[in-house]
């Protein structure tokens, strides 16, 4: 597996006048739907960073073992895709409001990731130990090249334990699902708010329910509580949190 940052990093960058000189790996961590990847996105932008939501990588994965018919309980296959399969991750360059995109085994399928059968499976493939030793390897390895903006559910615990900053974003079930269901609701006029939130509470229970790097704040984590609060107060409010550090 490898990634390609699309522009040049930003270590050797000159930090301007406005933009503070942060630390150099920040890691965003939280439940489904917590903001973690709008978050995310904006600080690496304000930082001059590259953005990396690692969801996608789970869910590459997820998407090839479809593909290839692999059944969800078997973990020997689920490990031996992970180990095999050639993930590319392309990161946009820092401030880019772009996404990463991912290919599989040369396989663009950034468009497939938010399928409703991959939204089903993710949680499931992510619990095997094999699956997230591969993508955790390749994490750590994206993160030793340049300064980063990470989120997912371990980073702060297992991915990158010596972040130079740990965010950890939670919000009600209710809030989130309200969230989400606004942010799909035109696009799947099928789907309602409770179905929202019945997949988010599954998935929330399986994810931090498993053996192999629970969902969980790290001890060392900034616990960030964002019922209520609009996305720009929560990004000031973990901008705070980056200027403390200098
Ligand atoms: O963040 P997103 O909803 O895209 O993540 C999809 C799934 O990938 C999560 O529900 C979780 O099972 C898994 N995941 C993980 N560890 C990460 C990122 C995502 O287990 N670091």
């Amino acid at each position: 597996m490898r990634e390609t940052a699309a522009a040049a990093t930003p270590d050797t960058a000159q930090p301007s006048a406005d933009r503070p000189r942060a630390p150099r790996v920040i890691a965003v961590d939280g439940s489904a739907a917590s903001g973690k990847s709008t978050i995310g996105r904006l600080l690496a932008a304000r930082l001059g960073y590259p953005f990396l939501d690692t969801g996608i990588m789970y869910r590459a994965i997820t998407w090839a073992a479809i593909q290839r018919g692999i059944a969800l309980g078997d973990g020997q296959a689920l490990s031996g895709l992970a180990a095999s399969a050639r993930l590319d991750v392309v990161l946009p360059p820092p401030g880019s409001p772009d996404a990463a995109r991912i290919t599989v085994d040369g396989r663009d399928v950034t468009a497939d990731l938010r399928r409703p059968e991959v939204e089903d499976a993710v949680s499931l493939v992510s619990r095997v130990a094999g699956v997230r030793e591969a993508l955790v390897q390749e994490q750590r390895e994206i993160a030793s090249h340049h300064p980063i903006v990470m989120a997912g559910r371990d980073i702060g615990t297992v991915v990158l334990p010596r972040a130079d900053l740990k965010v950890y974003l939670d919000a009600s079930l209710k809030e989130r699902a309200r969230r989400r269901y606004r942010e799909f609701a035109a696009q799947r006029p099928d789907v309602t708010e409770e179905m929202v939130l019945a997949d988010l509470r599954r998935r929330d229970q399986i994810d931090s329910q498993r053996a192999v790097s629970p969902l969980r704040p790290a001890r060392d984590a900034v616990i960030v509580q964002t019922d209520g609060l609009s996305q720009d107060k929560v990004l000031r409010r973990v901008l705070a949190l980056v200027e403390a550090l200098q």
